[in-house]
């Protein structure tokens, strides 16, 4: 949302992108939803960013949360006080078809061959005009979806944890969402900012700590998990959808502690469901690898290409405030997508 180019808010598909590419498409000049942005003072963009915008790219999240709440528990908890094959299956079907349907689609309309988008108008908003899909020797499809599969089974396994927690009486909760009107709504609002600011440093924690400029220092723990957890993520220097939960199952299990607050205190199901569905399904819009329309992630896009800058979000903005924010620039970056870099080699 700052420019055509960067958005920095942690973000993924929604309607507004979907009707953003046809538009795109079918040789509309104006393909932008949201006319009346552009036109608005920095301020006023901020402020709709960090107040409204930062919940509504979250839509799709949520809308998997709330199915996932007033559909497939009603089919599973009552089952869920003891382990059993049936309700558990039930609940890793679901969020197996929520990755294949998701995925499988944003990676149709921005990457395959068969898609009249992809080969479309569309390929003029890729950053890096190649597609990495289309590299046989490296099959970076084949292991992004392998990883980023082992990624939702991690989080289904979270799932059927919490649930046999709650339904087994082992760990409190509530049910009716509106009995705690403001608690409910301050947790679920307050989701959206703890997501920014976990994946920060918990992305942080997994490159070195230390400047790499002459090579990685021993005992630099950063350093360490880089090389044997965070580096297999970035194999994928020139991402599309898929890669955004290819990463190691230790970086899963880091990356997936954003849902482990119902320990803490006692919240609503639909809590961790939302911080859950968040983690699984926002990374496809930050690595599509294209502009606005679609996700329109430079800056994370330009995180994969060139390694040591833009760790986080804008909406808690620590890449800024350290020193590392870089900026892409179209033209006079080409270099950089050529740009041989390594921690290892
Ligand atoms: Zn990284
Ligand atoms: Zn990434």
């Amino acid at each position: 949302m700052t420019s055509d180019e960067s958005n920095r808010v942690i973000m993924t598909f929604g309607l507004r992108n979907i009707i953003g590419i046809h538009r795109l498409h079918t040789g509309h000049k104006d393909y932008s939803v949201l006319k009346a942005y552009t036109h608005w003072s920095c301020w006023q963009r901020k402020a709709f960013d960090y107040i409204i915008w930062c919940h509504l790219a979250h839509a799709l999240e949520f809308s998997v949360a709330i199915v996932c709440w007033l559909w497939l528990f009603p089919r599973t908890f009552s089952d869920a006080n003891e382990w059993r094959f049936q309700w558990v299956s039930r609940v890793v079907l679901f969020n197996l078809t929520c990755e294949f349907v998701f995925y499988s689609f944003w990676h149709w309309i921005t990457h395959a061959r068969t898609s009249v988008y992809a080969q479309g108008p569309l390929h003029e908003k890729k950053f890096n005009p190649s597609n990495a899909y289309e590299d046989k020797q490296h099959n970076h499809l084949q292991r992004e979806i392998f990883f980023n599969t082992l990624g939702w089974l991690q989080s289904s396994a979270i799932q059927c944890i919490f649930m046999w927690l709650w339904a087994s009486g082992r760990l409190p909760y509530y049910s009716d969402f509106w009995s705690r009107p403001v608690f409910s709504m301050t947790i679920l609002l307050g989701i959206t900012y703890w997501r920014e600011f976990h994946f920060y440093w918990v992305h942080r924690f997994m490159h070195p700590w230390w400047s790499v400029q002459n090579g990685l220092r021993d005992g630099d723990i950063g350093a360490f998990l880089y090389r044997h957890a965070h580096s297999l993520h970035h194999l994928s220097r020139n991402p599309g959808p898929w890669a955004g939960l290819s990463m190691h199952p230790l970086e899963h299990f880091f990356y997936y502690s954003c849902a482990y607050f119902p320990l803490l205190f006692t919240c609503h199901p639909l809590h961790f469901l939302y911080a859950k569905f968040h983690a699984d399904i926002s990374p496809i819009g930050g690595h599509d690898g294209h502009a606005d329309p679609a996700g329109g992630s430079a800056f994370h896009y330009l995180h994969h290409a060139i390694f040591e800058c833009n760790y986080g979000t804008e909406l808690v903005d620590f890449d800024s405030l350290f020193g590392t924010y870089r900026e892409f620039v179209r033209k006079p970056a080409r270099a950089e997508f050529n740009q041989e870099k390594t921690h290892d080699s």
